[in-house]
């Protein structure tokens, strides 16, 4: 279980055992189980991002790149 009462918590990288704070946003679509217009979210650390990237692209369901709002390590 999850304490999900912590608030302004930072977004954490959703690769399998990282636990740095992410920097981007993948959206996806799997066109067998989701509507075209639906979009996944993952979550990347820089270290990340193509890893997860290349992963949903291998499959086809890598739609967009997004640096994640509100990231302060992308703010000038
Ligand atoms: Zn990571």
């Amino acid at each position: 279980m999850t304490d999900s009462s912590t608030a302004d918590e930072a977004p954490i990288c959703s690769a399998r055992g990282c636990r740095a704070p992410a920097v981007w946003a993948l959206r996806w679509n799997n066109p067998r189980l989701h509507d075209p217009e639906r979009r996944k979210t993952w979550l990347a650390c820089p270290q990340h991002r193509t890893s997860l990237g290349d992963f949903l692209d291998a499959r086809g369901f890598l739609r967009e790149v997004a640096p994640l709002p509100g990231s302060h390590t992308l703010e000038p």
